[in-house]
């Protein structure tokens, strides 16, 4: 049985809340109320107030809440309107101000809240997140074992395709091999290109067939226990690499590896994509790589901190990101690895296995 952090996340948060002088949160991003509560359904008000916290949800988790949520939270079920309902709890606790998660609430959702209660509604970003960036141990373990389900679902994979196949068979393979290995669902879209389309940096599986010769590029996830891990590997399809291929790929190689043998917390967002970025630009190709070099993983397959050239925040101790460096050529095809590494106090550690010598399915 792992650690339940619960208890002390509220702690944490209650701690951030009295900084910014607020008497309670209303976390309504569905993230932050499964790391706060455990609850893990789509209907779900809570309100993290000085003495405890309140989860308010509708009838069709009426059984799985207060399961999931324990003594995390106290529970409401409204039949009719979870709203109402928070305007009940709101009432009853008349916290002076609320603060309400800027990024999460629509402006609609925003007036309604104005017109629950007297407090005075402040509006506040990435309070939760903030804290979850810093991962415990089961969260980084949750990781790991979501990055080897991975790697062992395309090692399956990969030696079964053919020139011919089409991206989105190649793709139902991978999928369906994910699943059997434990993967709760696909934290986003798996993405199979091949040939120029592996150009788009974030193209949509398609019906094209990969053709002899030609990048497949495969960028996919896997969830475990909620955790999300992301990787990208880029392969030839039905013959030896060409110079050019062989080119851009050790490029590629050589930024990442750069950047996984160096990135350390504390520093700025902005210095651990240069790490990258600088091997590729100090060959010319700048400007073929036209994206950051990495995001945060957790709950989320994007959340903070960031990995790029406009972000000044320094990456926390505890931090996973993903180190994802890559060069497209319209037309051409592009060529992305991405691993996944967690940022320990006593040093960087891959959480994803980093074998990235070029593939060549022939
Ligand atoms: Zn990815
Ligand atoms: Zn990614």
């Amino acid at each position: 049985m792992a650690a339940d952090r619960r208890a002390e996340r509220q702690a944490a948060l209650r701690a951030a809340l009295a900084d910014e002088g607020l008497d309670g949160l209303l976390v309504t991003h569905l993230p932050n109320v499964r790391y706060l509560t455990g609850f893990t359904g789509s209907a779900a008000l809570l309100l993290v107030h000085a003495q405890g916290s309140v989860l308010v949800t509708d009838f069709r988790y009426a059984v799985q809440a207060p399961e999931e949520a324990g003594t995390a939270a106290l529970v409401e079920v409204d039949q009719k309107s979870v709203w109402e309902r928070l305007g009940r709890v709101l009432g009853a606790l008349a916290p002076g101000a609320l603060g309400i998660e800027s990024h999460a609430v629509t402006v609609k959702d925003a007036e309604r809240i104005g017109g629950l209660t007297r407090s005075r509604v402040v509006p506040v970003a990435d309070l939760v997140e903030r804290l979850r960036t810093v991962k415990s141990p089961e969260e980084v373990a949750a990781i790991r074992a979501a990055a080897a389900l991975a790697h062992e679902a395309l090692d399956e994979v990969l030696p079964s395709i053919r020139v011919g196949q089409t991206e989105r068979e190649i793709a139902a393979a991978l999928e369906a091999a994910l699943r059997r290995r434990g993967s709760e669902w696909h934290p986003f879209p798996t993405i199979v290109a091949s040939g120029p389309r592996s150009a788009l940096p974030h193209a949509r599986t398609s019906a094209r067939p990969v053709g002899r010769g030609e990048w497949l590029l495969l960028d996919f996830g896997a969830q475990v226990d909620g955790y999300c891990a992301d990787l990208t590997r880029t392969v030839v399809v039905g013959a030896a690499a060409d110079d050019r291929q062989r080119a851009m790929y050790e490029l590629v190689r050589c930024a990442q590896v750069r950047a996984l043998q160096h990135l350390r917390p504390g520093m700025a967002g902005r210095e651990g994509d240069a790490l990258a970025r600088d091997v590729i630009a100090g060959r010319g190709f700048g400007d073929a790589f036209g994206h950051s070099l990495g995001h945060g993983l957790g709950l989320e397959v994007h959340e903070a901190p960031r990995l790029a050239p406009t972000s000044d925040a320094p990456v926390p101790a505890g931090a996973v990101v993903t180190v994802e460096p890559g060069v497209y050529f319209p037309g051409w095809g592009g060529v992305r690895l991405e691993d996944d590494l967690y940022l320990g106090a006593d040093g960087p550690e891959l959480l994803s296995n980093g074998r990235t010598e070029l593939v060549e399915l022939v």
